[in-house]
């Protein structure tokens, strides 16, 4: 195995409420559950990694309060490495997550101490990347301050010897391409659904997405497609992989954990189209459980999982 991920993104405390139909102001609905978990880009892709088996790193921000130190506990006990990982006194950054029947869900989100996240670029000293061959930076729209440095500190990441890798996630700002366009050109792998690469390129077609994404410098790109698995572009070649029929209960993370799978199967020596299948099984995993990143098992139960699993 090459060195593990150094990730750097948003920790959230997310509060999931499900299953909710509609209603209106004023009423009250019964729900079946209400959990507490651990969420935002950052924490769920580490978690996955950790869980998974990787050795991972993450760097991000939560605040001085109960909800932080619960993510800090929840991620040393996965076994993530929290220590780059700043307490201050800007409360953590929360999302009420609300999941219909049918799994889909909505964000409320309170951006907290994710507003002081990478305020400035960071260096990658050696003792940040210390037995660290990538570097992952899984929030580029929800830390505020994130996006004017991505460019910056992914072309360090890559100065420092590192591999790189980009989740876009949704753009609550709406400036899209503008921000994102100049983090490609120093980029391994970027990550994007199909919303999210329609808002970035014009296209909801992966082909043609991909195809801009990597006219503006991206190495490779790793389209999600939820219920139809992903696509993969690299060097003018499609890497098709269609998903694992499961049952969708909470979609919440799937991409993260989604990321989290194909960085760890790259990083193992799988080639991209294996790396999809098993990015594809991570996913398929994370979404029969209510939560951004329960369900996901250590690798060789995942590799045993995918032996009698059956395809959409
Ligand atoms: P995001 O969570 O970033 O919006 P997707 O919804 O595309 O991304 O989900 C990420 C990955 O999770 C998909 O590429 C797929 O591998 C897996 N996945 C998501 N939804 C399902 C589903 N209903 N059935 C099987 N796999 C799924």
């Amino acid at each position: 195995m090459k060195g593990g991920v150094l990730c750097s993104g948003s920790i959230v405390y997310d509060t999931v409420v499900r299953p909710v139909a509609d209603s209106d102001w004023g009423t009250t609905s019964f729900v079946e559950t209400i959990e507490y978990h651990v969420g935002g880009n950052g924490a769920n892709t580490s978690l996955a990694l950790a869980t998974i088996g990787m050795p991972v790193r993450l760097m991000g921000v939560v605040g001085k309060d109960p909800q932080g130190e619960f993510a800090l506990e929840t991620l040393r006990r996965a076994g993530v490495d929290a220590s780059p990982v700043a307490a201050v006194d800007t409360p953590t950054a929360a999302s009420i997550v609300i999941v219909n029947q049918a799994g889909d869900r909505k964000f409320l989100h309170r951006v907290g101490a994710s507003a002081c996240a990478f305020a400035a670029p960071f260096d990658f000293s050696p003792e940040l990347i210390a037995g660290m061959s990538h570097y992952h930076l899984a929030s580029l729209f929800v830390l505020p301050k994130m996006r004017a440095h991505g460019p910056e500190i992914l072309r360090r990441a890559r100065a420092a010897g590192l591999s790189t890798s980009l989740d876009t996630n949704w753009d609550p700002q709406g400036l899209w391409i503008k921000d994102l366009g100049p983090c490609m050109e120093h980029v391994d792998f970027v990550f994007i659904n199909e919303d999210e690469a329609r808002m970035t390129t014009g296209s909801s077609d992966p082909a043609v997405a991909a195809e801009r994404l990597i006219a503006h410098g991206a190495r490779t790109a790793v389209m999600k497609l939820g219920p139809r698995g992903c696509a993969i572009y690299h060097d003018e070649r499609e890497y098709r992989c269609p998903a694992f029929d499961v049952e969708a209960k909470d979609t919440t993370g799937a991409g993260d954990c989604f990321a989290g799978g194909f960085l760890a199967a790259m990083l193992r020596g799988a080639s991209l189209h294996e790396a999809g299948r098993f990015a594809n099984a991570v996913g398929a995993l994370a979404v029969q459980r209510v939560g951004g990143n329960a369900g996901v098992p250590p690798f060789d139960e995942i590799q045993e999982w995918m032996r009698s699993a059956r395809m959409r």
